[in-house]
């Protein structure tokens, strides 16, 4: 059964067991709701000081979220849990309903939308109730994206320079239970009014991700979503079990790299039509061919090659053919050794 919730006060995020709810937002220019899905869990085997809230569908376009949390929504049992779990496999429902990154009610990207205003457009209104509502209900925050149709990116796991020593280190900690070939440190200059910006800000254990892209579902992505999210509840004791590996046996280890300055965010200097030469995730050396950009207006021209500024990681490439002058054609990162966020 779901309930239909017009009055925020009606949703009760400490009631035992598992309790599904629809959450009605009016529209803004004609009578209607957009109607956000959200599950509330609470294990039947005790409290549980690190409550796990976990979002899919920030982005409508990406899929591998919405589908990994909604699995968690039908699959958890809170007589084998405990602690808190809360489940919103479709954040920005209005641009999941229209497969696009942002609403089409507002045209506003959820995901830029932080900290929200209770008297904004329907996504201000949504980021209001998560900042106000939701993010009281757990310590831990799992944001869960994929490139959409901007960016190929390895699959891996993400958060920002992070200045308090104690929660970088247990945000990297959690980081590496999705068990992705890359974490990511990426950053916070690049866009403003980012969910994690928000969490990370009141001290969460907060994740970013990019598990797939391309408007598609990833097998592998979806399992680093589910499977990463059981693994996280496992590590604080609300599930029982031990951390489970999720690509094959025999992958390389969770590699740490960073993009924390704007310098490593690299635009495409002209239009054209992108041929990219290289993987995403894939190691290079100073001066390496990354791609080439084509001019079609002269069939008999050259095209302009891009290169390696510096040796690094690709932790990002441009996925469409058509790169429009200023937009980012790639991310070039750095390793970094878990010991240095570790310690
Ligand atoms: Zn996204």
């Amino acid at each position: 059964m779901i309930s239909l919730i017009h009055n925020f006060d009606d949703i009760d995020f400490d009631r035992p067991g598992k309790h599904h709810y629809q959450v009605a937002f009016h529209l803004d220019g004609t009578w209607g709701y957009s109607v956000v899905p959200l599950t509330v869990i609470n294990g039947k085997r005790g409290p549980n000081a690190n409550g796990v809230i976990c979002f899919g569908g920030t982005h409508g376009n990406e899929y591998e979220g919405q589908v990994g949390v909604k699995r968690l929504c039908t699959d958890l049992d809170p007589e084998q849990m405990a602690g808190r779990v809360v489940l919103m496999p479709q954040l920005s429902e209005s641009a999941c309903v229209a497969n696009s990154r942002t609403s089409p009610l507002d045209g506003v990207n959820m995901n830029r939308a932080f900290p929200g205003n209770p008297r904004g457009t329907i996504s201000s209104r949504i980021a209001h109730f998560v900042k106000t509502r939701v993010f009281p209900q757990g310590r831990v925050v799992i944001d869960i994206h994929s490139g959409g149709m901007e960016g190929a990116f390895p699959h891996c796991t993400s958060f920002h320079p992070i200045p308090d020593p104690k929660q970088k280190a247990e945000i990297a900690t959690v980081s590496r239970l999705f068990d992705t070939g890359i974490v990511m440190i990426y950053s916070s200059a690049m866009a403003s009014g980012l969910l994690t910006d928000e969490a990370e800000g009141e001290g969460k254990i907060t994740i970013g991700s990019e598990f797939g892209g391309g408007a598609s579902t990833d097998r592998l992505g979806v399992r680093h979503a589910f499977d990463g999210t059981k693994n996280v509840l496992r590590h604080y004791g609300l599930l029982d079990g031990k951390i489970e590996k999720i690509r094959p046996a025999g992958s390389a280890p969770t590699r740490l790299i960073k993009a924390d300055k704007l310098d490593s965010y690299i635009p495409a200097p002209r239009n054209g039509v992108w041929e990219p030469v290289i993987e995403p995730g894939q190691g290079v050396e100073q001066g390496q061919l990354l791609g080439r950009l084509h001019d079609f207006s002269d069939h008999s021209s050259p095209a302009l090659e891009i290169l390696a500024p510096r040796g690094g990681y690709i932790s990002m490439l441009h996925l469409g053919a058509r790169p429009v002058k200023g937009q980012t054609l790639f991310v070039i990162a750095e390793n970094v050794d878990w010991s240095e966020v570790i310690g």
